[in-house]
């Protein structure tokens, strides 16, 4: 709260697109999605309409005794979508129905911790519901971040979010080895085998108590925009339908289109398996199997930012387990008051026909290699940058020494500048001494190229 003292917070008035309109006059390009959550852009005319037309006929009514024709859609389309069915199931035109798939059921909750917070109820609840009650446990990964709720903090390993309550939090795995990758032409992009039996051992040490693993799909956000390769979803997947153990994939972050795919779990598809003789990358080279999660949770993204929402997708087999009479006590008793929000729900149904209308993961494809690409050119002639990596529409690198060492954090280089850049045109909160670009999803290729280059000046400025 100090440093409001001593540099304002910016007098928003208006924004448009990857722009946000100051009171005095000035325009920012928002370089990080407002905490990665606009993928579409502030004020997208579609998303505001549909916000509109539902608020011209009811705004929000209990989800419970009650249902309507906009969320049993929403729900069918995204199971679909995280099924990796084609978008002519998902789309605009998506014809109503469940298709049959993987997930089988949505359960709406209203923002991310929330819902992270919900699936772990739920592993938890169908383990003992299924004679496994000495299933309590949860295994999560290195520099991994779930929410701000204390089971979230718990499952999450940023000690600078969670330390002054950890005497509230409890006992949780935390995997360590994994090792961390520049993106998808990084040789070792389809390869975990390296990392692979040391996070097993960890695993079999507490096979018998878990619940379930949490990770991050792909890119860990918070915990300073690093990417691990998918490999290493195919082999938890393996290792867990081997001891009963649920997998729990938070793509608040890394899914709707970050990574390139509606989900960051499909990424995985797209890579070779190691030994896998001649599978090229695009080319399905597992056997057709997508190592799903049991389950997968979404916020952020889902509704683009204009509204919070976010849901838990899980499979029939799970929900089966809930399925009783009333006296048996079997049921999920969870609700939080806004599940299912109508205008939330409206916004969502919007944003996935923009998706496809408006081929948002082409313009991904085409346009987010320039953030990686862009941030390799301020590397190789700035030699305290370090470790640029990016997939889909994001891009990080370090401020690091020379050596590579870390910078004394007391210094915040980092946020002297953001600084920088915000008085250059350029929102750009970092994270600690990681810089890092996640612009709207259809942000243009001139709008990018603005973003690296206020990135750019203001490092000069900072560092010399
Ligand atoms: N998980 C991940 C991966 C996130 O990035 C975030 C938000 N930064 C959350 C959970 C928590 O979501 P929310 O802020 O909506 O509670």
């Amino acid at each position: 709260m100090r440093d409001y003292r001593t540099f304002e917070p910016l007098h928003i008035v208006g924004a448009e697109g990857c722009r946000l309109h100051l009171a005095d006059g000035r325009v920012v390009l928002d370089a990080i999605s407002s905490w990665w959550c606009k993928t579409l852009g502030h004020g997208h005319p579609r998303l505001r309409a549909a916000l509109q037309r539902q608020a011209a006929r009811f705004e929000h009514v209990i989800l419970a005794n009650t249902t309507s024709e906009p969320i049993v859609r929403l729900a069918e389309r995204l199971l679909s979508m995280a099924n990796g069915d084609d978008a002519m199931h998902w789309g605009p035109g998506a014809p109503a129905g469940r298709r049959a798939g993987h997930f089988g059921k949505a359960f709406f909750a209203d923002n991310g911790s929330t819902a992270v917070e919900v699936a772990m109820k739920m592993a938890i609840q169908a383990h003992a519901q299924c004679g496994r009650p000495q299933r309590t446990r949860f295994a999560s990964l290195q520099n991994g971040y779930h929410g701000e709720t204390i089971a979230t903090l718990s499952v999450g390993d940023c000690g600078l979010y969670s330390k002054p309550y950890e005497a509230l939090m409890f006992d949780t795995v935390k995997l360590t080895g994994l090792a961390y990758r520049s993106g998808v032409d990084d040789p070792a992009w389809g390869d975990a085998s390296a990392q692979w039996p040391a996070i097993e051992r960890q695993l079999d040490a507490v096979a018998r108590d878990l619940a379930a693993v949490v990770y991050e799909p792909v890119l860990q956000a918070a915990g300073g925009m690093r990417i691990y390769s998918p490999d290493l979803l195919r082999r938890l997947r393996d290792w867990a339908d081997a001891h009963e153990v649920y997998l729990i994939a938070d793509e608040i972050a890394a899914g709707m289109g970050r990574c390139g795919e509606m989900l960051a779990h499909f990424t995985g598809v797209r890579c070779k398996v190691p030994g896998a003789a001649g599978a090229q990358k695009g080319e399905c080279d597992n056997g057709g199997r997508i190592a799903l999660p049991d389950f997968v949770v979404l916020s952020k993204g889902l509704t683009a930012g204009v509204v919070p929402m976010s849901v838990v997708l899980t499979t029939d087999g799970i929900y089966d387990v809930f399925d009783a009479d009333y006296t048996d006590l079997r049921a999920f008793l969870h609700s939080n008051t806004y599940t299912g929000n109508a205008l939330a729900v409206a916004v969502a149904n919007e944003v996935l026909d923009v998706f496809v209308d408006e081929r948002v993961l082409e313009h991904v494809a085409a346009v987010g290699p320039a953030l990686l690409q862009g941030l390799g050119e301020l590397q190789g002639t700035r030699p305290y940058l370090h470790h640029v990596r990016g997939i889909g529409m994001v891009a990080a690198v370090d401020i690091r020494q020379r050596d590579g060492s870390p910078l004394d954090w007391k210094k915040r280089t980092g946020y002297r500048v953001f600084q920088c850049a915000t008085e250059r045109g350029a929102l750009l909160r970092p994270l600690g001494d990681t810089m890092y670009l996640f612009p709207p999803l259809n942000t243009s290729r001139a709008d990018i190229t603005a973003m690296i280059s206020v990135l750019a000046d203001a490092l000069d400025h900072v560092m010399g």
